[in-house]
């Protein structure tokens, strides 16, 4: 593709002031969730009232704005995404850019609702979901997510493997709560054909409870898991933050996420839209962009498309996500729900 222009909308390209072209796009479409992870929610939200929320009428044009500006990847998200009411809907009509400007419609979820969506999100057009999952155990898996039913989950998984979609487990790593599962998990998601990605926990948000506490350094993580199988570093990378390696013995892959132990900014190619129509240009700094106002101001997308173009214009170069240990102040106030992760 040319560096400057859209080959097929003339919709000048989304590249930022550090030369990263910007082909993806994670929208949150909603802020509320069915369950209330330990390490993502405070056991008692407030969340945004809904006339604040943009229609999935406007979702679909804001998200189809992106795509004619060459993102490339659609990823929807959370809060739970499949709790928002309709949200069928918003996949089967962004579906139609599939095949022809857009690679990839997928999905973060944590598989509550996958039993009742997993056929109609494949029917429309979704090859890949990511599932959150942190344990096997259903002790735990309760007291973890506070509201979540693990039956319910491994239905929703069973569901999603049935319908033909191709299942990621994501798992966050949590000091003295998962720690001692994180091979099995492995052995879990490799028995199953699924790729497992471990994420470390970033400090986003009032929960209600001290962080640090849970907080686990990935590199502790692989260094015991090297202790039970073979990793084997790999060139195989997503364009997203996550390094891989192959384990031998199983042939499957896992994923690192380290944003607190290693910076991935050089690579990033996303952006990040809230419920709201807020633009984040960066997962772990404040500097947003409204774009709710020039969405709503004129049916013409020209005033939208400059905004876009405004905001790409202050992608930030990197995060840095650093807990203040002295006021245990979160680096970054809003909730991972809100932007989707
Ligand atoms: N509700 C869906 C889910 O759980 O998959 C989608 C939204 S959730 C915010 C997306 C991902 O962010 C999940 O994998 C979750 O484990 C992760 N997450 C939430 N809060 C986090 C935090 N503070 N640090 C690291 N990961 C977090
Ligand atoms: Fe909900 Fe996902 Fe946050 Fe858990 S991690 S509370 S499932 S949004």
């Amino acid at each position: 593709m040319d560096d400057l222009v859209h080959p097929v909308t003339a919709e000048p390209a989304l590249v930022d002031p550090f030369g990263r072209h910007v082909s993806y796009l994670r929208v949150s479409v909603t802020d509320r969730c069915d369950f209330r992870c330990t390490y993502c929610m405070a056991e008692h939200m407030t969340f945004l009232p809904k006339r604040d929320l943009l229609s999935l009428e406007e979702l679909d044009r804001l998200c189809s704005a992106f795509v004619a500006k060459g993102v490339r990847k659609l990823r929807i998200t959370g809060g739970e995404p499949l709790v928002r009411k309709n949200i069928l809907w918003l996949f089967q009509q962004l579906s139609r850019h599939l095949g022809d400007r857009l690679d990839e419609l997928t999905l973060t979820t944590n598989g509550s609702q996958l039993a009742k969506y997993a056929r109609e999100l494949k029917a429309a057009g979704v090859e890949r979901i990511n599932v959150s999952l942190d344990t096997l155990n259903p002790a735990k898996f309760k007291a973890i997510t506070r509201w979540g039913d693990f039956a319910q989950v491994m239905a929703g998984i069973d569901a999603a493997e049935a319908a033909g979609l191709s299942v990621k487990l994501n798992a966050v790593a949590l000091k003295g709560v998962n720690e001692d599962e994180i091979g099995d998990l492995l052995a879990f998601a490799h028995g199953r054909g699924f790729d497992l990605t471990l994420i470390e926990t970033m400090p986003m948000g009032d929960i209600g409870e001290d962080r640090t506490d849970h907080y686990l350094p990935l590199s502790i993580v692989r260094a015991r898991l090297m202790d039970r199988w073979t990793l084997e570093d790999i060139a195989f990378r997503t364009g997203g933050p996550a390094r891989y390696v192959r384990v031998k013995e199983t042939g499957g892959k896992i994923g690192f996420i380290t944003p607190m132990t290693h910076n991935f900014c050089e690579s990033c190619n996303r952006v990040r839209l809230t419920c709201t129509g807020t633009l984040y240009m960066c997962l772990g700094q404040d500097d947003a962009a409204d774009l709710r106002m020039p969405l709503r101001a004129s049916s013409d997308d020209a005033p939208l498309m400059d905004a876009i173009d405004e905001a790409i214009a202050r992608k930030p170069k990197g995060h840095d996500f650093v807990i203040d240990r002295r006021t245990k102040q979160p680096a970054v106030a809003r909730h991972m729900s809100v932007t989707g992760g």
